[in-house]
């Protein structure tokens, strides 16, 4: 099956994942936190597992307290009151949701849009469920130094002409991972017409939405004229309560496009575990009690001041991230020996790949190569790059940049 090499091949998370890395690396790389979810949202946990039922298959579409939570969560912020029964699907995981959207949805050779970069997870995805990836570029800012991430940009000539009578789905990702940006209103109401003149699906990846910063507008491309009907929006509890692991998520969307997502889901999974659904929804209801999400932003925005600050004073260029956890930092600059002892995943693989290595063994922080982000022809455009994760306590991050001061 050779076109789904790619997709096939070893992914990026298993290579630079901690168990590979030297014990002591500070790990920047894969995002997910070095601190807890909410003691709250521990407590219900703890106290689901204790119960009987909490312990036992959930209906597919997810717990009903849960489901519940999600509509009083975001019926204000969708301007619509959302159906529990029809327009509400718990996923085991964003990714798993995302997943059984494609297989819903996708027949042979169907294109699905993807801006470039992607997350990675996308390009498998569509793959397996026949689908064929169509890149479009989010163009890097052209200025030297510090950019923000809403420098990258959008050719809305080269997004038409991407779209082709095959072309069925848009994924959409703001905040945007690896960039960070947070999409304009303007730019979303370009892909929604775009979307609307070409009868189009949107599949919106919102998982970073709890995290938008410095006043930016988090718009919800499903809140545009017109788009409620063709778009399903995508959220996380690992990203909103600290809980990667959980692997709890859902989807938000009309009728026509859960429905079939829930037969797709049913067979995947089945259901999602159940014990952590239940403090999922404990953690939407109860957030706005503790001003949970206003605070958690707060506390990022800091977190993102502590390496940002640290990518000034090395005077290196980076992005500087309007949204979501990650910055990237360019890195053609930065030397390291050809001849370092890469291990046999790094070696053939792009620039980015080996700085990322020897910057986690000679330095002791691990980041993300952003060339894994990209199709292997534009690879070269992600090889400039290094993503670096914040979602770490204060005291972890000075440490972190501490040690990257040796950036040479
Ligand atoms: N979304 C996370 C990241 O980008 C984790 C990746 C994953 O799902 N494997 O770091």
């Amino acid at each position: 099956r050779l076109r789904d090499g790619r997709a096939l091949a070893e992914d990026v998370w298993s290579i630079f994942n901690a168990a590979n890395l030297p014990a002591d690396c500070i790990n920047l790389g894969q995002g997910y936190m070095n601190f807890p979810p909410p003691n709250w949202v521990r407590e219900a946990a703890q106290e689901s597992l204790s119960r009987v039922e909490t312990n036992h298959y959930s209906h597919p579409k997810g717990r009903p307290r849960l489901r519940k939570a999600i509509q009083s969560f975001y019926s204000p912020q969708f301007g619509r009151e959302l159906d529990i029964e029809k327009e509400i699907l718990v996923t085991s995981g964003a990714n798993e949701g995302q997943y059984s959207v494609f297989t819903a949805f996708l027949e042979k050779g169907d294109e699905v849009i993807m801006f470039e970069p992607f997350f990675d997870q996308y390009l498998p995805s569509v793959i397996f469920n026949g689908g064929v990836p169509v890149y479009v570029p989010l163009h890097p800012p052209k200025a030297e130094g510090k950019s923000t991430s809403n420098d990258w940009s959008l050719d809305f000539d080269e997004l038409r002409r991407a779209i082709t009578p095959k072309t069925k789905i848009i994924i959409l990702n703001t905040p945007h991972n690896p960039v960070g940006k947070v999409f304009t209103r303007v730019e979303l109401e370009g892909i929604a017409s775009l979307a609307e003149e070409f009868n189009l699906l949107v599949m919106s990846d919102e998982v970073y939405d709890g995290l938008v910063f410095d006043g930016n507008e988090h718009v919800r491309i499903a809140t545009l004229p017109g788009m409620w009907d063709r778009t399903v929006t995508v959220g996380s509890a690992g990203k909103a309560f600290a809980a990667t692991g959980w692997r709890v998520g859902w989807l938000i969307g009309p009728e026509s496009i859960i429905r079939p997502t829930l037969a797709a889901t049913t067979r995947i999974v089945f259901c999602t575990n159940s014990p952590l659904q239940e403090a999922a929804a404990v953690g939407l209801e109860l957030a706005p009690k503790y001003n949970f999400f206003q605070i958690q932003r707060d506390e990022y925005a800091e977190r993102r001041k502590v390496l940002t600050d640290c990518f000034d004073s090395l005077g290196l260029n980076y992005t500087f991230p309007e949204g979501g956890y990650f910055a990237l930092l360019d890195i053609s600059n930065v030397k390291f020996p050809d001849d370092y002892p890469f291990p046999k995943s790094v070696q053939g693989r792009g620039r980015d790949f080996k700085a990322s290595w020897f910057l986690a063994l000679e330095l002791g922080v691990s980041s993300i190569p952003v060339s894994e982000f990209y199709c292997e022809e534009h690879a070269g455009i992600g090889e400039a790059f290094l993503r670096f994760a914040f979602c770490k306590d204060v005291d972890t991050l000075h440490r972190a940049v501490e040690r990257l001061q040796g950036i040479k």
